[in-house]
């Protein structure tokens, strides 16, 4: 049970206003949901804000919506950015929503989410917000030696074969770099029907001795042959074999919100397609560097590689009545 933790989350005005205080993030009560997500809900005089995260920690996705008081607003120009950089806004009926990340690596301490408006600021332009990031540790795994192919370990691999895993990285840079609207405008879904997880976002594995690099996504358990699901609607970036990844899949959700599916025994979809939530794009198998029959599931926003999970965890993304 993840309520006894309470985490010890404020969100702090940082500005010199002396009639704010500090709050608490609060756990949603209302019934309808059945969400154990963290909110954090702030009603200002000209507009209310919205963060959604599973837990505002590292690896995590924020959900992010600003509703002005006037309606008329919306068409005014609004600027967010999350730690410095820009966030895309996305209107949504009466509010502007977004996506960002938590990146895994982010060090302890306040991190800073900054609104620019000249209508809501009328003086400053600006209003700065400061999160609290809850302490992840995220697993190491020493003891268990997984034996891979020799293939993806020995240090120097012929050269047609250094120059297929450039390639593979090329590519993948570029359905990375896909720059489009946001095509969804309601909740994630899970990539299996049946849901058994394997191997945690950003654990640290042994590979044959040596420490690998952190877990970029999720293990799924899944026999061969078993449909893979878009987890949400949007454009096939990258559909072809790859050198670790096998057989891969990326999705363009829009505003740099990419999904990723590898290893599979096939695959389903081809670059260009649209694809609608829950439809079939592949299906899992064990190709590439895999140890066994499994999906991998992983996911970006803006260059920030996220836990998948913590997307499909978000709530709040359907426009409220
Ligand atoms: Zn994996």
């Amino acid at each position: 049970m993840k309520s006894v933790f309470f985490p010890i989350l404020f969100l702090i005005v940082t500005l010199s206003l002396p009639a704010e205080s500090k709050d608490v993030a609060k756990k949603k009560k209302e019934p309808v949901s059945s969400s154990s997500n963290y909110f954090v809900k702030k009603d200002e005089k000209n507009f209310s804000l919205v963060l959604e995260a599973r837990r505002f920690g590292r690896g995590e996705a924020v959900f992010f919506r600003l509703t002005p008081k006037n309606k008329k607003w919306i068409n005014e120009s609004f600027k967010a950015f999350w730690m410095g950089k820009e966030i895309f806004l996305t209107k949504q009926g009466d509010s502007f929503i977004s996506f960002f990340g938590i990146s895994p690596d982010t060090a302890p301490g306040p991190m800073t989410l900054e609104i620019q408006s000249k209508i809501l600021f009328v003086k400053r332009g600006t209003k700065q917000y400061q999160i609290i990031l809850e302490p992840t540790k995220f697993q190491v795994i020493k003891k268990q030696s997984i034996v891979v192919d020799n293939k993806f370990v020995v240090k120097e691999l012929p050269k047609e074969t250094l120059d297929f895993i450039k390639e593979c990285k090329e590519a993948k840079e570029a359905a990375f770099g896909k720059i489009s609207g946001l095509q969804f405008s309601d909740q994630f879904r899970n990539p299996l029907e049946s849901i058994y997880i394997t191997s945690k976002f950003y654990v640290r594995r042994d590979y044959n001795n040596k420490i690998g690099r952190p877990h970029g996504g999720v293990d799924f358990r899944g026999k061969i042959g078993t449909p893979i699901f878009a987890i949400q609607d949007g454009t096939v970036v990258l559909a072809r074999k790859m050198y670790y990844e096998g057989n891969f899949t990326i999705l363009d959700h829009g505003n740099k919100i990419f999904s990723f599916y590898m290893h599979q025994d096939e695959i389903g979809v081809k670059v260009g397609d649209k694809v609608k939530k829950g439809q079939e794009i592949g299906k899992v198998g064990t190709t590439g560097m895999s140890t066994g029959p499994h999906l991998h599931l992983g996911a970006k926003i803006a260059d920030t590689l996220i836990d998948p999970l913590s997307l499909i965890a978000l709530s709040e993304i359907t426009e409220p009545k």
